[in-house]
């Protein structure tokens, strides 16, 4: 099938949910992939922090294909050994007691939210219902994920949400205690807002919130979906923080290419969730467990020292580029504003030079495979120099 009759198939058959970049992918390895048209590109984008080691890795493709042809899945009524091996280096990497495997970031969400109910009401009543979070996070698009994502534009033509959800201003600690009441059971936050704009989390807020959970008893839930596994440098991004959550989420890297999502419960809610409370048919899939534990394996010392060499690396050149407004994030999640255009100006320039962005509100997003090397970032540096200089020509 061309891309033309691709296209149009698409509209036709595929909901209408997604504004797609002009250009579809054949296949891909590495950084590299290769449009329908033969085109080669330079990804950025992981798949939105997915493909952790890029497309097709072959350590983690013959592991998913191994697994393929030993045992495909048995749903949670039996024992399997990926999950639980895959479990066992989580709670290595992490500290933590207990994991719970799902199929997304939402779902893993999802559980978090449910577990901070049940710990605080079982403790304290049935009135401890609440959760806050912070205004511009983005925790998933299911009914209550969605209550918990404080952007009013997600949640525009879906309501009611799920009661019992509140918006403090990040980094704004006045605001977090203006929210916080008697009913509040969970404070729930991302230490870098990834679809909110590349917004890092300071230092002095996380651990004023970190105080205040831990005097009130209000269970500290660390959305690490976007910048867990190794993303920001850290096998978490909470270790830069000094922060040990009650409970954090991870999912998009873990799997390196397969849906996943998982809660990790830390020592106070470990026994929260007791048997029948809660379940997924394919949480945990042998096959997906047997891609994220080539993953997890992967994020090695020495790779999580040469993402924060290639951020600095990234930080300090892209600062120097004319046009350019600021530059945020942590490792390898990186947001740019410019002066003069969107990031979407931007991107979409940069992908008719055959490097691929994403974007983050009004920035242009870097999410690439941890394994991006130097070389390719410079690249891809240079083609957002070019872009510029062509956007200012007005040659757009
Ligand atoms: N949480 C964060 C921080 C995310 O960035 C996302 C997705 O972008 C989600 C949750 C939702 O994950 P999923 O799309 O896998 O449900």
């Amino acid at each position: 099938m061309d891309f033309k009759n691709i296209k149009t198939n698409d509209k036709e058959y595929i909901a209408n949910t997604y504004a797609r970049f002009d250009l579809g992918i054949a296949e891909g390895h590495g950084v590299n992939c290769t449009s329908h048209e033969g085109v080669k590109y330079l990804d950025l984008t992981s798949g939105i922090g997915v493909n952790s080691l890029g497309f097709c890795d072959n350590d983690w493709a013959n592991a998913v294909a191994k697994q393929a042809s030993v045992l495909n899945h048995t749903s949670n009524l039996f024992f399997t050994t990926p999950m639980l091996e895959l479990a066992k280096k989580l709670s290595d990497k992490t500290g933590c007691k207990k994991v719970f495997f799902a199929n997304s970031g939402a779902e893993a969400n999802e559980g978090a939210i449910k577990t901070a109910r049940k710990y605080s009401q079982e403790k304290y009543g049935e009135y401890k219902t609440d959760i806050l979070t912070l205004v511009d996070s983005f925790h998933g698009r299911t009914i209550t994920t969605l209550a918990a994502t404080g952007q009013d534009v997600f949640h525009k033509h879906f309501l009611p949400l799920t009661d019992g959800f509140s918006y403090a201003k990040a980094n704004d600690f006045d605001d977090v205690l203006n929210n916080v009441t008697d009913k509040t059971c969970a404070i729930m936050l991302e230490v870098v807002q990834g679809e909110g704009g590349i917004n890092c989390l300071t230092q002095e807020f996380v651990e004023q919130i970190k105080n205040l959970c831990e005097q009130k008893d209000i269970i500290l839930i660390v959305d690490e979906v976007q910048t867990g596994v190794g993303r920001t440098g850290t096998f978490l991004a909470s270790e830069q923080y000094n922060l040990t959550p009650d409970i954090t989420t991870l999912a998009k890297g873990l799997g390196g290419g397969l849906p996943i999502g998982a809660v990790l419960f830390g020592e106070k809610c470990e026994h929260t969730l007791e048997y029948g409370q809660h379940g997924s048919t394919y949480g945990g899939n042998p096959i997906v467990c047997a891609g994220a534990n080539v993953v997890v394996d992967k994020i090695t010392p020495e790779l999580l020292k040469e993402i924060k060499e290639k951020s600095d690396f990234v930080f300090s050149e892209v600062s120097k580029v004319e046009g350019v407004k600021s530059v945020t994030g942590l490792g390898l999640m990186i947001g740019v504003e410019f002066n003069d255009f969107t990031g979407k100006q931007v991107v979409d320039k940069c992908m008719e030079k055959g490097v691929l962005f994403l974007t983050a509100k009004n920035k242009l997003r870097m999410l690439p495979p941890l394994i991006i090397t130097k070389e390719e970032l410079e690249t891809a540096i240079e083609t957002i120099k070019q872009a510029l200089t062509e956007l200012k020509k007005g040659n757009n």
